[in-house]
This record gives structure tokens, C-alpha cells and sequence, in this order.
């Protein structure tokens, strides 16, 4: 577990504003995902008599026919309400509408019990707080699950900005979702750091949009290439970078204290 700077600057100024994705690097969402599905496919079989492989295969096919529909990545290709209404319209039972809402809401309440944060991200959060550094949240999906997963969680309070890509009109690593943070900012920041688990959509979106320092979460440090990655500084624990802010945080909470 640790922390490895690719940039050795990276963390030498202070950011005025640090943004974080949510999925996948404020908690685990595969895990999460895995479990709501296997709690709606329970569903489908006791009401509907769907045995668990084939309700596999065809939310995998009614989610894979909105994102073509779509056609381009926006928040509505994530919606988990219009993969299970295509899967009603296909399972040709019942009032579709009633069982998309019915299947969706099953699907959030299990996958927000199933979640936790990841070890050390209130803690980081509160440093940040303390210290007066703006901290916002930019998100690929709609509005409505986005913001009841921050409440959920109680993360709210930490972030001054939060942008979905419902809101900006394109998913990461869309400019528009960048620029929608930066445009909601009180105060023009200068040094933003950009924390996330995408690659391209975290990592490469930030650094090209807003020049952000950029912070990739991974699984295991210890398993990944330096060579996978343009982010400055890669790590797989909240913990670690918690501890390599210290000195530059203590440094900001006693400039904010003075001024
Ligand atoms: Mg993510």
C-alpha cells in the first residue's frame, strides 16, 4: 500500500481547488454493482420466474441497446432506469414503467448497502476542509443517483461543486465537464489537482482540459507500471496520500489561519 510520485513537483504547491471523481475512487463500484445486480436478478426470479443466467444476459443486452441508441457517451447511457425498462419491453410482461422504477429502485438501495468508502477517505476529505481547500466532485451519470450517493455517504457538506455529466451535456473526458467545475468555482483556482481511477477519463480529460496535477487511485501499487499511466502521482491508498499531503496541508491550515 502506498504512493508513488511519477512528477516530483507534483505536490510541491498547495491546489486552491482539488476535484475527485466518484465512482471507483471514493469507493469500490464493482463490488457494489456485482451485488445490486444479484439482488435484482433474485427479484426476477421469484416475480417473473427469470432464472438468473438469462436475466444476465439480457441486462447485459438491454444496456448494451440504450448506449448504441445513444450513441455517444452521455449520463442517460449509464441509467440503470432505462436498461431495466428495455428489459421489461423485452421480458413482454406487465406495466413496463412500473417494473423499470420497481427493478432501478432495487438496484440503488442494494448497491448503495452493499458500498463503503474506500479506508481514509473522510479523513483525507476533513484535511482539506481544515486547511480551506475547495474540494468538488465531478461525475459520469445522472444528477438524482450522483447526489443521493454523496448524501448516502454524508460527502455532501465536503463538496462545494459538484458536476454530473447529466448537467454538463457529455461524460468524461468531455471538456464541458471540466470547464462546468471551474466555472462554478467562487474563485478562479490556479493549481487544481484532479484525483480519479480512469485513465483516460480522469487522468488524460483533466490534464487536458484544466492542466490539473493529476492523482490516479489503482487496486495494487505494487502491481502497476509506471509506463500505464500520464498521471503525476499513482496510488492505492487514501491513507498513504493523506500522509504525503501532511506537510504541504499543515503549511495551507496555518496560511488560512493567519489570513
Ligand atoms: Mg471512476
Amino acid at each position: 500500500m502506498g504512493i508513488r510520485l511519477n512528477n516530483r513537483n507534483a505536490m510541491s504547491t498547495p491546489p486552491d481547488l482539488v476535484v475527485f471523481d466518484l465512482d471507483n475512487t471514493l469507493y469500490p463500484y464493482d463490488v457494489a454493482h456485482r451485488r445490486a445486480l444479484e439482488t435484482v436478478s433474485k427479484k426476477a426470479e421469484d416475480v417473473f420466474n427469470i432464472k438468473p443466467e438469462d436475466f444476465t444476459s439480457l441486462y447485459e443486452s438491454a444496456s448494451k441497446v440504450v448506449k448504441q441508441r445513444l450513441g455517444r457517451s452521455v449520463a442517460s447511457s449509464h441509467s440503470r432506469l432505462l436498461y431495466f425498462y428495455r428489459l421489461a419491453e423485452v421480458m413482454g410482461v406487465g406495466s413496463h414503467p412500473r417494473i423499470a422504477l420497481d427493478l432501478e429502485q432495487t438496484y440503488w438501495a442494494a448497491f448503495l448497502s452493499k458500498s463503503r468508502l474506500f479506508d481514509g477517505v473522510v479523513d483525507l476529505l476533513e484535511e482539506f476542509r481544515v486547511a480551506n481547500i475547495m474540494c468538488a466532485c465531478v461525475t459520469d451519470l445522472t444528477a438524482q443517483i450522483q447526489f443521493r450517493k454523496l448524501l448516502y455517504w454524508r460527502l455532501d457538506h465536503y463538496f462545494r461543486v459538484v458536476v454530473t455529466s447529466e448537467e454538463a451535456g457529455e461524460d468524461k473526458p468531455a471538456k464541458a465537464m471540466f470547464d462546468l467545475v471551474i466555472e462554478k468555482c467562487p474563485v478562479s483556482p490556479e493549481v487544481v489537482w484532479m484525483i480519479g481511477d480512469n485513465e483516460e477519463r480522469d487522468i488524460r480529460g483533466a490534464k487536458d482540459a484544466i492542466d490539473a496535477v493529476t492523482f490516479l487511485r489503482v487496486d495494487r501499487l505494487s502491481k502497476f507500471s509506471r509506463r500505464e499511466t500520464a498521471a503525476d502521482v499513482v496510488f492505492d491508498d487514501f491513507r498513504s496520500l493523506r500522509e504525503a499531503c501532511a506537510g504541504m496541508l499543515n503549511q495551507a491550515s496555518s496560511q488560512s489561519l493567519r489570513s
